[in-house]
């Protein structure tokens, strides 16, 4: 199965309106002849989702969100909805990234009512999961990123999840620098692939895109993307600068 590779862009909580725009504004030019077979995404903070969509209009590149919640509207002061969203020209959604479940305390339940927002709202989802050191350490692994996957998408079905694209993100190689082996990272993987086929079938197993997460660079991005298993990458500090997000794109040399 050929599955095309996403690289994506998460900004986090970096760069004003008019910062956003500047670096979009780079990115286009330095993408405007893309490798033809490379889907491209950034997720800036949601009050530059706007700027920056008017700024990447035409171009490769896609918009992605970092977050959602799950109702259409109401009194939930803070929150953001799938068609507030889609008014702002967003394509993806980051669901479950490791930031939102361990600083903000985003629980697995929560996780599963976005997964379903994005759905109904024909949003791309971006499950992130990943384990702790700690869990490393003692060998639970598989058993987390289990749990993980089972409860985030509990309740959906093979065909509402045909757009879904997973993230593994390692907690411990998010922001530290530390990159997992290629042979970790092939493992979680292939782990993860698995757990799907078992659970939605293999037609999702095989067509699934599941991104690597964790200290991705221009330097270490080519023998992750070699891997069987690896379909794309979602990157953090290095997708802020212009120019090494474009090297991360351009990753067949
Ligand atoms: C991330 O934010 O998802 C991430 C992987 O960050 P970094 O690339 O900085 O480790």
């Amino acid at each position: 199965m050929n599955r095309r590779p996403l690289i994506a862009g998460n900004w986090k909580m970096y760069k004003t309106c008019e910062e956003a725009a500047d670096t979009a504004r780079k990115l286009v030019e330095f993408l405007s002849k893309p490798p033809q077979n490379v889907d491209v995404m950034v997720a800036p903070p949601y009050t530059a989702l706007s700027t920056v969509a008017s700024a990447i209009t035409g171009s490769c590149i896609s918009l992605g969100a970092q977050n959602l919640h799950w109702e259409k509207e109401g009194a939930f002061t803070g929150e953001i909805s799938p068609p507030m969203l889609i008014s702002c020209g967003c394509r993806y959604v980051i669901i479950g990234h490791s930031e939102r479940r361990h600083v903000f305390g985003e629980t697995d339940g929560e996780i599963n009512q976005k997964i379903k927002a994005a759905v109904d709202y024909h949003l791309v989802p971006i499950l992130c999961v990943g384990e702790t050191e700690a869990e490393r350490e003692q060998k639970k692994t598989f058993s987390v990123l289990d749990k993980q996957l089972e409860k985030g998408l509990e309740g959906l079905s093979p065909s509402e999840l045909i757009a879904l694209i997973i993230a593994y993100e390692p907690v411990w190689a998010i922001g530290t620098g530390k990159t997992a082996t290629t042979d970790q990272a092939q493992e979680a993987h292939a782990h993860l692939r698995g757990a799907i086929e078992k659970k939605l079938g293999v037609d999702l197993a095989k067509s699934v895109r599941i991104l690597y997460g964790g200290s991705v660079k221009p330097n270490n991005i080519a023998s992750l993307m070699a891997l069987p298993d690896v379909d794309g990458a979602l990157v953090g500090g290095a997708s802020l600068q212009a120019d090494s997000f474009r090297d991360l794109v351009f990753y067949q040399k």
